[in-house]
């Protein structure tokens, strides 16, 4: 059953609950970001050079237009040409008549005027301008107007002349004069919007004749221009798309181990351990798997041997007891063979003696294996081994020689300082000599020695008793194993063990919480050989 963790962190906002969903919200902002960035220079680019190419169109077209003009040959030319004359003939006589009133700016303006031609008709030239006018304007969809070399209009594509004045000071005729850019975007009154004016000079040779003007509304050109940029902006939010469907599928596929992996954990902690998870990748996520996988094993591993445990502590906690109530009950029910009564008195002594023992080495145990016991073992100080050894054998070297054993202490006369708990290295050596007296017969020898080597610190026990079985070895650290239940130890002897399998046991977890190893070799009728190795503090 899923129960609410009151600890796991609260998100006000959906996706931060949901690990596809931030990769997609993040990706898909970014995406999203990366776009309105992107259009914004694809927008200035697309813009800037629509607009120069729309500039240099219409000023080609201008250019194309007052050469058709300056041309006698084109058609258009001597009629232009005609034109401009009787326009300079009917000026002057204007000015004739006005000698004294115009100003010299006005004569500046005319800078070069083509004399008078006699006998021109202006009706048939205009008709004809203005059909090369409208040409124009149908060929470039802008409006074209000729103005005469004063800058007045003679004829126009798509206005009558007198809707707009004369444009000899508008910006594009003045460059047209320099031979400069011949362009401007102004408001144009006749329309009301903002345009584009260009306008050409048209001269033979020396002479200028007048201006061709083309006018196209901006309205016109951004409208294609827009269009453009839709089109950009349409591949841009489908690309978009595009990738923020690719980044939920990626996400999705990271996500639905994960999904996996958290029912598993739920089932484990729920106590199913035999849960695992498929591992189908070679990826973090697949390491993830694995690790999940090996840690249910392990979980699963020690749960057994924790069961087991309990199974061996309570039998070993039942068998004194039971042999304490059956002979308990036998002298409560009296018993009047006063030598046996003592013998049983006796015998829940040892026994009772045993299961205080039994209850002592499981406390060792399990206090061994606590976190802080850990901690603290690892907290050890370097000490000098020798002084330690030497008191140690000769605390024991009167029980083992009474026990009709040799005891022999070969200890050398330097040994490097190693990081171990005193009382802790007094409980291994303590347990390995009980040993090796309880399984050497009467007239063995027991060897305690000690080397340096390697960099290790080497102390053996050795003995000359009976031996542990090749098949026997790799298990004589278990808990509660003892080899061959029927081969007992030297009967004399057996109160000195809880007897219960557990004082190897003790002896490996010491030995690893001070950073040893322990080794054990054995011949059956030869002896055993215990090494313990640990590493010298610098
Ligand atoms: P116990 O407390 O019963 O002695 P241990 O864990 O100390 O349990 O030892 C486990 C078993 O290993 C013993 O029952 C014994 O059969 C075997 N063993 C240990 N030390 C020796 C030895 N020096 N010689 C022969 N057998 C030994």
């Amino acid at each position: 059953m899923m129960t609410t963790d009151p600890t796991s962190p609260k998100s006000s906002w959906f996706w931060q609950r949901s690990l596809q969903y931030r990769l997609v919200f993040t990706y898909g902002v970014l995406f999203f970001v990366v776009l309105v960035l992107l259009m914004g220079l694809v927008a200035r680019i697309v813009y800037t050079a629509q607009m120069s190419d729309a500039e240099h169109n219409l000023a080609l077209q201008a250019f194309l237009a007052a050469s058709s003009l300056e041309d006698p040959l084109s058609g258009y030319g001597s009629e232009f040409e005609a034109f401009a004359r009787r326009e300079a003939d009917e000026t002057r006589k204007e000015d004739d008549e006005h000698a004294g009133e115009s100003s010299d700016d006005e004569d500046e303006r005319r800078i070069e005027i083509a004399p008078q031609s006699p006998g021109a008709v202006t009706a048939p030239i205009l008709a004809r301008l203005d059909q090369v006018a409208r040409t124009y304007a149908r060929d470039t969809g802008a409006r074209v107007t000729i103005l005469d070399a004063r800058g007045d209009p003679v004829v126009d594509s798509a206005f009558a002349t007198n809707l707009f004045g004369n444009q000899w000071a508008q910006p594009e005729v003045q460059n047209a004069l320099q031979r400069e850019e011949m362009r401007s975007i102004r408001f144009d009154p006749v329309t009301g919007q903002r345009t584009l004016f260009v306008a050409a000079p048209i001269e033979q040779g020396a002479t200028l004749l007048g201006f061709v003007q083309l006018a196209r509304p901006l309205r016109e050109i951004s409208l294609g221009i827009w269009s453009l940029l839709l089109q950009i902006l349409g591949i841009g939010v489908a690309a978009v798309s595009v990738a923020t469907a690719f980044v939920y599928w990626i996400a999705h596929q990271i996500v639905r181990p994960l999904q996996t992996l958290e029912t598993a954990a739920l089932s484990v902690a729920a106590g199913d351990l035999d849960q695992r998870v498929p591992v189908e990748r070679a990826d973090e996520i697949g390491a993830l798997g694995r690790a999940f996988n090996h840690m249910a094993q392990e979980v699963a591993q020690m749960m057994a041997q924790q069961r087991h445990f309990v199974a061996n502590a309570s039998h070993e906690l039942r068998t004194p007891l039971t042999n304490i109530r059956l002979r308990s009950e036998a002298l409560l029910g009296g018993i009047h063979d006063t030598a046996l009564a003592q013998r049983y008195l006796s015998e829940i002594d040892s026994e009772a003696d045993r299961l205080g023992r039994l209850a002592t080495d499981l406390l060792d145990l399990s206090r061994l294996d606590s976190l802080s016991a850990k901690v603290e073992a690892a907290q050890a100080e370097a000490i000098d081994l020798l002084p330690q050894l030497r008191a140690l054998a000769e605390t024991h070297r009167l029980r083992i020689e009474q026990m009709g054993l040799t005891f022999t202490v070969d200890l050398p006369a330097n040994l490097p300082r190693v990081r171990i708990w005193p009382d802790q290295l007094e409980s291994i050596l303590v347990n390995l000599l009980d040993n090796a007296a309880k399984f050497t017969p009467r007239g063995g020898e027991i060897l305690l020695s000690a080397e340096t080597a390697d960099d290790c610190v080497h102390i053996r026990v050795r003995d000359t008793g009976e031996g542990i079985p090749a098949e026997d070895l790799p298990h004589i650290f278990d808990s509660f194993y003892r080899v061959d239940k029927a081969r007992s130890p030297r009967r004399s002897h057996r109160s000195q063990s809880s007897g219960a399998g557990l004082g190897l046991s003790i002896v490996r977890t010491l030995v690893a919480q001070n950073n040893g190893r322990i080794e054990v070799s054995s011949t059956v009728g030869q002896g055993s050989a215990f090494v313990l190795r640990f590493p010298c503090s610098h």
